[in-house]
């Protein structure tokens, strides 16, 4: 099947537009004609390889919307015409007990991802910054028309990282929650931890933001370059969802947890990071992490934001804005997740 995106060469030069093949859609296969493409910052960790063992050419994108244009005949949830999702997952081997348990993404053979990875045929899968894609019904999700199509781009993986999360913990009323970092993760992790009635307090490192949390929910702001602001708020946190891209101390975190209160990292800077021993052991403190979520619940998710009317804050840009939004994403100036409007491929 014949596609075209945006691509990266190599770990330091801008992405370019780019011809490629993608598979012919199988029985179980979907195919999606791809109206948006949100930006994620693991694109930009992936593209230029900052996490290691990146596969070039890439097309980044894992955020992907659009319509259904062919379906393989054994398809029973889709048919030509449809709303369609696709995130960060495309194949695992649903053998496994994770599998079978619905949590695709620690499959124990290895989930592939949506770009960077090879099937288990060995071929090299591509992301969403292009035209089209093929999928297997399994890991493509129905989008509802209520919502705002652009916007739900985002909720196929920051949406999903953080909601997964808050519910694996069953974040809900009276319960304390930290969200730390307001860029495309952190502002949905604040929607649905409000959204499930916890007291929620958002963490920034950017002054500016603090109006905007607000009105995304939070119940208080907290500065984080702040020591005295942090310290009012040490050993009172039931749960804390880390959303940070980049290195940052963990133990003024950990400090603010309760009584087996939990810090749960979604954010993956690429260096380790340093967690003080007496940090964790008082309070009977949990450190935790979490990737993605089961297809199911990505399903969930989706009818959840399409009952409570919940979306990603975007700034829709053109493919010509594409290096522009990467610098802008690396110095925190993301309000709160640019999407790429598929019209805007070819100029
Ligand atoms: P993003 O939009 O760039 O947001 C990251 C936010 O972190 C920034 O807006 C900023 O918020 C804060 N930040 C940035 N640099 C910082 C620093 N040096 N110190 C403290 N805070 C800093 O990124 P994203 O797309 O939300 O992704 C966040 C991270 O999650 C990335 O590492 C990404 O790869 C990872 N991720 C993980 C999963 C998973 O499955 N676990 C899925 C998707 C993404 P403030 O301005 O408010 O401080
Ligand atoms: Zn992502």
């Amino acid at each position: 099947m014949k596609s075209f995106g945006y691509a990266a060469q190599d770990k330091t030069s801008p992405l370019t537009p780019f011809h490629f093949e993608r598979r012919e859609p199988g029985p179980k296969d979907v195919v999606v004609a791809i109206d948006y493409c949100g930006i994620c910052h693991s694109d930009i960790h992936q593209a230029r390889d900052e996490w290691g063992g990146s596969i070039y050419p890439m097309v980044p994108g894992h955020e992907i919307v659009g319509r259904v244009t062919a379906i393989g005949k054994e398809v029973e949830k889709f048919k030509v015409g449809d709303l369609a999702g696709v995130g960060v997952t495309v194949q695992t081997c649903m053998q496994c007990d994770n599998c079978k348990a619905g949590a695709e993404p620690y499959c124990t053979k290895g989930m592939v991802g949506t770009y960077n990875a090879k099937d288990y045929d060995g071929e090299l899968m591509q992301g969403g910054y292009a035209d089209n894609i093929v999928a297997p019904e399994h890991y493509v999700h129905s989008i509802s028309p209520k919502l705002n199509l652009a916007a739900v781009a985002p909720l196929l993986c920051a949406g999903i990282t953080t909601y997964s999360p808050l519910k694996h913990w069953k974040i809900g009323p009276n319960m304390k929650v930290g969200i730390v970092g307001l860029g495309g993760l952190g502002h949905m992790g604040l929607k649905f931890a409000s959204s499930f009635g916890a007291y929620t307090v958002l963490f920034t490192t950017s002054a500016d933001k603090q109006n905007d949390a607000l009105k995304l929910g939070a119940n208080e702001v907290v500065l984080s370059k702040d020591p005295a602001h942090m310290a009012k708020h040490t050993g009172s946190f039931d749960f804390i969802l880390d959303c940070v891209s980049a290195p940052h101390d963990l133990n003024a975190y950990l400090n603010l947890l309760r009584l087996d209160g939990t810090l749960c990292l979604v954010g993956l800077p690429e260096t380790p990071f340093t967690v003080s021993p007496f940090g964790i052991i008082t309070n009977r403190r949990s450190f935790a992490g979490s990737m993605i979520g089961g297809m199911e619940e990505t399903q969930q998710m989706l009818d959840y934001c399409a009952e409570k009317n919940i979306v990603s804050d975007i700034e829709l840009i053109s493919y010509a804005r594409l290096p522009e939004a990467y610098e802008r994403v690396l110095k925190s100036d993301v309000k709160y997740r640019f999407v790429l409007d598929g019209k805007t491929l070819r100029g």
